[in-house]
């Protein structure tokens, strides 16, 4: 059951006696002398709304009556650790984006990134600027805009050629879609890569996004860091190599002919 307070929150606001309990509420109709001070002529609605449930719930309160604690989340009214679990996710929603960090074929640390990256907390400089920390401003893949992890991922020339190269390798058209207008959120562009892609090569399309993805970070963080800029060419064949490397390290989901066509 909702608190009055909030249900009810312009006639809460207005009233003198915000301490009183339901029962010395309604006894004499106090809550409505509670109100008779100020302009108070906005609470109408409400306070016709609150005599109606007063009037339809028939409450009758009984001095001698004991209050009672009642965990409603249960049909028992007792508490339990599943359902103020359960409670903690409502209303959240889960994307796709989100579902496959953790059910893609990946290493651990490219999750954990994919994860970060999901909830918008990649130290990029659009953040640390924020923070009043050290930044270079602009995004070090092209030098003309404030690096945003949108930017840097999706909107960037550089990134969108490395998009557009890779979706010329065989299966992988879909990430073509990477480079959908800026308007399209990044969660739309991942779903549409995928929905893009056939069902048999779903899973591995998945896993090289992350790929494509942490490796552009990785770019991004040599250049910021280390100082060693590489070409477009070369931030593919070094995702080719890593790709032969998971391949070799088990992951079947990289069906042949999958990558470079011949
Ligand atoms: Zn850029």
């Amino acid at each position: 059951m909702i608190p009055l307070q909030f249900c009810f929150p312009s006639l809460f606001k207005h009233s003198r006696r915000k301490g009183r309990t339901v029962a010395q509420a309604i006894t004499d109709d106090r809550w409505v002398l509670d109100l008779a001070h100020g302009n108070n002529s906005n609470l109408v609605s409400e306070v016709l709304d609150l005599h109606r449930l007063i009037q339809r719930r028939q409450l009758n309160f009984q001095a001698e009556d004991q209050d009672q604690i009642r965990w409603n989340l249960e049909g028992s009214g007792q508490y339990s650790s599943r359902s103020a679990y359960a409670l903690q996710f409502l209303g959240s929603t889960t994307g796709m984006f989100q579902a496959m960090i953790w059910a893609i074929w990946a290493p651990a640390k490219l999750k954990m990134f994919a994860w970060l990256l999901h909830q918008n907390r990649l130290w990029c400089n659009d953040r640390l600027q924020r923070r009043g920390w050290p930044n270079s401003y602009f995004c070090q893949l092209c030098l003309r805009n404030l690096e945003t992890s949108a930017h840097l991922f999706w909107s960037c020339p550089f990134t969108k050629t490395v998009w557009t190269s890779l979706s010329s390798w065989q299966h992988c058209q879909g990430l073509s879609k990477a480079c959908l207008p800026n308007e399209c959120s990044s969660l739309e562009k991942v779903e549409a890569m995928v929905s893009a892609t056939g069902p048999a090569h779903a899973k591995g399309i998945k896993s090289l996004i992350m790929l494509v993805l942490w490796k552009i970070w990785q770019e991004r963080n040599n250049r910021v860091f280390r100082k060693k800029e590489a070409t477009v060419q070369a931030v593919i064949n070094d995702i080719r190599r890593e790709l032969c490397l998971w391949q070799q390290g088990g992951f079947k989901s990289i069906l042949s002919p999958f990558g470079d066509p011949p």
